[in-house]
């Protein structure tokens, strides 16, 4: 019987063996799944918001335990797991707060008597997530698929099960139906019947480029809607009038958190040449400090990687940037999934860390001639999830976020996911939208009444 091993990355301990679910357990799940969306169509959307608020309530309560149980598998500092688990939680009260007027009936005036745009849920939506935000990633969809009433499977990456169950767990205690949110422990090559089967009726994909292109393709062929949430290769425009101190410390936490593993990081650094010296030297600094090591001490700013694997394959992507021409001015060490906050300079197009993802703690900095070469050096990936530019002009900065080719541009700010806020990305980082009015309507059967 096949089975998903974790493994705490900053040790190689096995922490938990589970046992993969068999076709008669996804048959089952499938029925329940369904039966709960059947349910929860009987109930109302005050009743799923206390469930929803319960939940909320649940996740503050235990959040050091779901913190913990996200350190032992992916390897995140306890604080970054803490607000990652808080962080849902303030998602489902905003979400108990606005999901009536997101799933108000749209009145439209036409020569019918009445006409109108209702939103009603589809049935079971399949999530499938990686395991570099376990929680985060997962929340955001379900919190406002589950309020507008579908049901949620949820396959997630293999090295994290133990958050998976933690998180179907919760659902249950919360007091939604059984079925309503379920994980199903299977390997990703036994997908394509989950999404044919037709109580499936979407699938939202977080992951990299090649889950999407394989997972887009599935869906396609037994047309079923589909978000792709996948990776980028975020420019973070530095202009010669930026604040450079706070462009710098912002630069560095975009970078590095969750060990540089999130898709949003800030994985190329663009900086106008007249302040990339300065700016060079302060990133420097801070970086200097970072302290790296175990996940559970409070002191340590950066986690291991989340496997052995993973920080292997930046060691290469480093190694050959190095030998294409680019500086490492600090860092480069990698034993097993340990790798040290690293910094490289004189990065320039055709590099392989200027044109791949890179998925770790890798800073690049790249100099641009003006802010004209910096948009274009910024469009120059096939990638369009995020990008932040540092400007103290605010009218050109809004110039300048209309030529990035992008689904996010934050001005003098990180990019981040906010509930508030639409989130996707353009080109290869995908298609669709999560969160906000625009990601809760994704799943949605966006249906036409008209009476006559
Ligand atoms: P994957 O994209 O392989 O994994 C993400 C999720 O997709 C997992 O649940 C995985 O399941 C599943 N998956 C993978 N391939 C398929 C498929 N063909 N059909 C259905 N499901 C699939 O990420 P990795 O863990 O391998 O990380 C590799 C790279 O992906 C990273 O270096 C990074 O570049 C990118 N990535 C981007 C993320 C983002 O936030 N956009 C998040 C994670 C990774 P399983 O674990 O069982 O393979």
């Amino acid at each position: 019987m096949s089975t998903f091993q974790s493994i705490n990355p900053y040790n190689q301990e096995t922490i938990a063996e589970y046992a993969a679910h068999t076709q008669a357990d996804i048959q089952q799940r499938l029925a329940w799944g369904h039966q709960a969306f059947r349910h929860m169509a009987h109930t109302s959307l005050q009743e799923r918001c206390d469930w929803m608020l319960a939940l909320a309530q649940l996740l503050k309560t235990n959040v050091d335990q779901h913190a913990a149980i996200i350190t032992r598998e992916m390897g995140k500092t306890l604080k970054e797991a803490k607000a990652e688990v808080l962080k849902c939680a303030t998602t489902a009260e905003y979400y108990v707060e606005h999901i009536a007027e997101m799933l108000q009936p749209k009145l439209i005036s036409t020569d019918a008597q009445q006409s109108y745009v209702s939103y009603e849920p589809k049935g079971i939506i399949l999530a499938i997530m990686p395991w570099n935000f376990p929680y985060w990633q997962v929340f955001r969809f379900a919190i406002p698929n589950l309020l507008a009433g579908n049901s949620g499977l949820l396959k997630h990456a293999s090295n994290v099960s133990g958050c998976a169950l933690a998180m179907e767990d919760v659902f249950l205690q919360a007091g939604f139906p059984e079925g309503a949110f379920q994980a199903l422990l299977v390997n990703s090559k036994h997908i394509e019947p989950v999404i044919a089967d037709s109580r499936v009726q979407g699938v939202t994909l977080t992951g990299s480029t090649a889950a999407g292109m394989s997972v887009g393709a599935l869906a396609g062929k037994y047309i079923k809607k589909s978000v792709l949430e996948l990776g980028g290769s975020d420019p973070f425009i530095v202009l010669k009038d930026a604040n450079l101190e706070e462009a710098a410390r912002t630069a560095v936490k975009a970078r590095m958190q969750n060990a540089g593993q999130s898709c949003i990081a800030a994985k190329r650094w663009i900086v106008e040449e007249a302040v990339a010296e300065d700016f060079t030297d302060k990133v420097s600094r801070i970086l200097r400090e970072m302290k790296q090591g175990d996940p559970f001490n409070a002191a340590t700013d950066m986690g291991p990687m989340a496997r052995p694997d993973l920080a292997g394959e930046l060691a290469q992507q480093l190694q050959q940037s190095i030998n294409q021409g680019a500086r490492l001015e600090l860092g480069g060490q990698q034993e097993s999934a340990n790798f040290a906050p690293t910094l490289l300079t004189n990065v320039q197009k055709g590099m392989t860390a200027f044109d791949e993802e890179t998925f770790g703690p890798l800073a690049v900095i790249t100099r641009a001639r003006n802010e004209e070469q910096a948009i274009e050096l910024a469009n120059q990936t096939p990638f369009g999830l995020g990008s932040s530019l540092w400007t103290s002009d605010l009218d050109k900065a809004k110039k300048l976020a209309r030529q990035i080719d992008s689904g996010n541009v934050f001005i003098n700010a990180m990019v981040r996911s906010d509930a508030r806020l639409p989130f996707g990305g353009v080109k290869l980082s995908g298609y669709g939208r999560e969160l906000s009015l625009e990601g809760t309507h994704e799943f949605l059967n966006v249906k036409t009444v008209y009476i006559a």
